[in-house]
């Protein structure tokens, strides 16, 4: 059984990404065999497809670091044939085979089930930056701060993450303030909810240890001076979620928020979080984002387009999310 895949190899000129054909036997060793319905495009797919930062590990590398499908076989004992099932990060796309291709191999405990309030399109429309802005959004709750205590600030605005944790802190009562590139998006961004629209500019030049109080909580993906701002202009006891590097990955902060005004910096991973926090992250999505800001932030692309979406998402080309239609 032949089916079509992105294949990253590695050659003398550097590494390059192309549509191939692949069958099950050249798959990497796994528990449950999925047949792949969709896959999207994050930022790490599009470090991944162009070689930019070397996310991948292993060649030749099946990029896509999250799926939905159907699991095909299974001698995992949770996973039967006919179950729908999500798959986000676990090295997928990076070290393993992920979700560029008509079938994934994969680890069983890896999966997750598909949550009943999603299709497999919708599930993907979520994505790895969907459900990191969920675990953010979770991790700022957990800190005990609320909407009543001031505004959140969303930077990366117009991305993935940051269009979707716009979504779900609007639907909790936030006052989001949208940091964003893309002034041209503010329609967008209030459709989502955001109540403020900043540039992003006024974040992302080296600014000063300690700034005027702006915010309480913040979910942001773009690291650097970006990060380092946000901690100086957050109020007293407030939080801020921390997922990306789309600036960079330094952060050139100083300790003057945490120490003066006991801010937090709270680190967000979603790649190897425990199965329990993917379910409650899950859980939390099918209950709190309307389906409706979910479609407005979404469109779809075959897989032959997948290798140039990756190239404009590390362009900021990209709104929102990109879903891949595998088969
Ligand atoms: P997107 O490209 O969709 O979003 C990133 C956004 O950041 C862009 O749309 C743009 O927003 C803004 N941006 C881009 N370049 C710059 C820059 N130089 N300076 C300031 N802002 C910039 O990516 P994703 O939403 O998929 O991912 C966002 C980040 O989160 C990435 O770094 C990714 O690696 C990380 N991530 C981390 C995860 C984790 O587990 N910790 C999981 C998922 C993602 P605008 O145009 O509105 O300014």
């Amino acid at each position: 059984m032949q089916f079509k895949a992105i294949l990253v190899e590695k050659k003398d000129t550097g590494q390059s990404a192309a549509l191939k054909q692949l069958g099950v036997d050249d798959l990497m060793e796994g528990d449950v065999l999925v047949k792949v319905s969709h896959s999207t495009v994050n930022y790490k797919d599009g470090l991944a497809l162009t070689g930019k930062v070397p996310v991948v590990r292993r060649f030749p590398m099946v990029p896509g670091i999250d799926f939905a499908g159907v699991v095909e076989s299974s001698s995992h004992p949770d996973w039967r044939s006919g179950d729908a099932a999500v798959l986000n990060g676990w090295g997928v796309g990076e070290t393993h085979f992920g979700g560029y291709a008509g079938y994934a191999c994969v680890k069983g405990d890896w999966l997750v089930p598909l949550p009943k309030a999603f299709t497999p399109a919708q599930a993907m429309a979520i994505g790895t930056a969907g459900y990191t802005a969920m675990l953010a959004v979770i991790a700022i709750e957990k800190q005990g701060v609320t909407p009543a205590d001031g505004p959140a600030v969303v930077t990366g605005a117009a991305g993935g993450v940051g269009s979707v944790a716009i979504a779900l802190l609007a639907k909790h009562g936030w006052h989001v303030i949208a940091s964003t590139g893309r002034p041209e998006e503010k329609a967008y961004l209030e459709g989502l909810g955001a109540a403020e629209i900043i540039d992003r500019q006024e974040l992302s030049e080296k600014g000063r240890p300690l700034g005027k109080e702006r915010w309480i909580a913040g979910v942001d993906s773009v690291g650097s001076h970006t990060l380092a701002n946000l901690l100086s202009m957050t109020q007293y006891r407030g939080a801020i979620a921390a997922c990306g590097l789309a600036q960079g990955m330094d952060l050139p902060a100083s300790v003057a928020p945490f120490i003066l005004r006991g801010v937090a910096l709270l680190g967000v991973d979603s790649v190897m979080a425990a199965k329990s926090r993917r379910i409650e992250a899950w859980d939390r999505l099918a209950r709190d984002l309307d389906p409706a800001k979910l479609e407005a932030m979404t469109r779809t692309i075959p897989l032959e387009e997948t290798i140039s979406a990756g190239e404009a998402i590390l362009a900021g080309k990209l709104r929102g999310r990109t879903v891949v239609r595998i088969t």
